[in-house]
């Protein structure tokens, strides 16, 4: 068993993962961010690095032949995944150690460490999410309509996670999933 401890956020796209998390490293500087590689465009104010590593299709497929993925997952006609190596080295280090991943990774990571905890994000409602997708702009009707459709079967599996947090208020939702670390 790993020294540090693993939390896994999850939730349907447009959920407010990435903003509630940016909120909880601010108020937790102790908190390891595990960057995961995707082979999509980095959107306007991306960081490559930072946000995600956005590498080729061919770079991300020799990644999988050498086993260097934790787990990943193709959506949204993209592939995501988490590496193996900085993670399982910050967990050896005792860090505490946050990934951000869709539904189906998050079960995945929960087979290969069942001590990982798993937070589930839930909208206020469907059509909150909906108006939320839309007012980010990032993505045409097509994307959305594909977006939404994938995040009704993913709010379906919120009890297969050990916490669910709602995020209506931002601060209300980073106050608890700071509950849940500590
Ligand atoms: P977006 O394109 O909006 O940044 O992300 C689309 C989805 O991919 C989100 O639900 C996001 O959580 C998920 N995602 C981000 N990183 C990873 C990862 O490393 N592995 C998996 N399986 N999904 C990820």
């Amino acid at each position: 068993m790993s020294k540090g401890k693993l939390f896994v956020i999850s939730g349907a796209s447009g959920v407010g993962k990435g903003t509630v998390l940016n909120r909880v490293m601010h108020l937790r500087d102790d908190l390891s961010f595990s960057v995961s590689a995707t082979t999509r465009n980095p959107r306007d104010n991306e960081i490559d690095g930072v946000h995600y590593d956005f590498i080729t299709k061919e770079a991300f497929e020799e990644m999988i032949r050498q086993d260097g993925f934790l787990e990943y997952s193709a959506h949204h006609e993209n592939y995501y995944g988490t590496p193996a190596g900085p993670v399982r080295k910050l967990l050896e280090e005792g860090k505490t150690v946050i990934l951000i991943i869709e539904v189906q990774g998050a079960g995945n990571v929960k087979r290969m460490f069942p001590e990982a905890c798993n937070i589930f994000i839930i909208p206020p409602s469907f059509e909150i999410l909906e108006k939320r997708l839309r007012g980010r702009g990032t993505d045409d009707d097509e994307s959305i309509i594909k977006r939404l459709d994938i995040a009704k079967g993913e709010l379906a599996r919120a009890e297969e996670f050990d916490y669910i947090v709602e995020n209506d208020v931002l601060e209300e939702a980073v106050a608890d999933i700071i509950t849940i670390i500590k």
